[in-house]
């Protein structure tokens, strides 16, 4: 195993947490220990804390909602830097200005109150809006994409930069982010239109009520597993007609409400989890042809 990395005294001074499981912070409630936690509740504290993590040559792994990852049972050697802290919102007119902590389910709620519509497709996304930028989050036709105006950034160095949406090359739970390079997505501007209060409720309502019905929400989980594959139906609908729900390995289970899931069944460990994905993968591939490609970002050490 790669060394462990130890917090600095200068690093003291912010909220910081040692050997931390990120089972306790990822929905699927997998993960070993990252060996730092750090919690920036402003822009300025996150921009001071990577000039010291940088000039400590310390590796910098971000945490939305963990609502999209599988960190490895290894956990993760530097620092996770959760930015759950950064939690501004603006409403203004028709548009919504929110930091990259901010809930989505929380924001689409809000929107609703100021009767803007929009956001009603991420009310039921457990993730923040920093990471559905990443992902280019999307649900029910609508994506991150179709109401992003412009997204602030903050590089490695702590400097901060606007980025419009011609930059972020945004297509299927794609962005210019998702590689991981480093850079941080500290706030979105959305662009809503006006609406009718309840109306908008009463739409969030029906989609919770579909997901309610659709997907595994009493089981913890990262979401789809796979992404949607290019020229072939779903990856839910082959794993299915593979006969794949309930297929498990140890605690790790396809779902068998929504075949797309994984679930963590009991106490899954990542690499369980992560087995599972090669399996069905293997299976899927020998039946139709289709290589399933993970929508799931692996974090950490495995
Ligand atoms: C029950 C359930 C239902 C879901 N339904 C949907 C759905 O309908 N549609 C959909 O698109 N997704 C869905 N997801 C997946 C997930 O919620 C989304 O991908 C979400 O956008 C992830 O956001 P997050 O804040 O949790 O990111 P995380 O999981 O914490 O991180 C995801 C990636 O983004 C990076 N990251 C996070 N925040 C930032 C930031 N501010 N700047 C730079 N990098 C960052 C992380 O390092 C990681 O690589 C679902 C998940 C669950 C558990």
């Amino acid at each position: 195993m790669e060394e462990k990395y130890i917090p600095t005294e200068e690093l003291k001074r912010f909220e910081l947490l040692t050997d931390v499981p990120m089972s306790r912070y990822t929905t699927i409630h997998c993960g070993g220990p990252a060996d730092m936690a750090l919690f920036p509740r402003s822009e300025d504290e996150l921009s001071l804390m990577l000039q010291i993590l940088g000039a400590e040559k310390i590796p910098v792994s971000l945490i939305g909602g963990g609502s999209n990852l599988l960190v490895g049972d290894g956990g993760i050697r530097g620092a996770a830097v959760f930015l759950s802290g950064l939690g501004d919102i603006r409403i203004r007119d028709n548009t919504v200005y929110a930091s990259a902590g901010v809930a989505l389910p929380k924001l689409a709620r809000m929107a609703a109150e100021a009767s803007l519509s929009g956001l009603q497709f991420a009310s039921g996304i457990p993730g923040t809006v920093g990471g559905a930028v990443v992902m280019n989050a999307g649900a029910y036709g609508s994506e991150m994409k179709d109401i992003l105006l412009k997204c602030r950034v903050m590089d490695e160095f702590g400097d901060v930069t606007t980025m419009g949406t011609q930059e972020l090359d945004m297509s299927y739970r794609h962005s210019v982010f998702s590689g991981s390079d480093g850079r941080i997505v500290i706030s979105a501007l959305l662009g809503l239109t006006g609406g009718e209060r309840d109306s908008i409720m009463e739409e969030m309502k029906e989609l919770a009520a579909r997901r309610r019905t659709s997907q595994p929400l009493d089981m913890p989980s990262a979401g789809s597993t796979f992404r949607r594959p290019e020229d072939a139906p779903a990856a839910a609908r082959l794993i299915d007609d593979a006969g794949l729900k309930g297929l498990r390995v140890g605690d790790a289970m396809v779902s068998t409400v929504h075949a797309g899931f994984i679930v963590n069944a009991g106490h899954a460990s990542a690499g369980e989890v992560r087995e599972l994905i090669e399996l069905v993968t293997e299976r899927v591939y020998s039946l139709f042809g289709v290589t399933l490609q993970p929508e799931i970002k692996y974090m950490g050490c495995f």
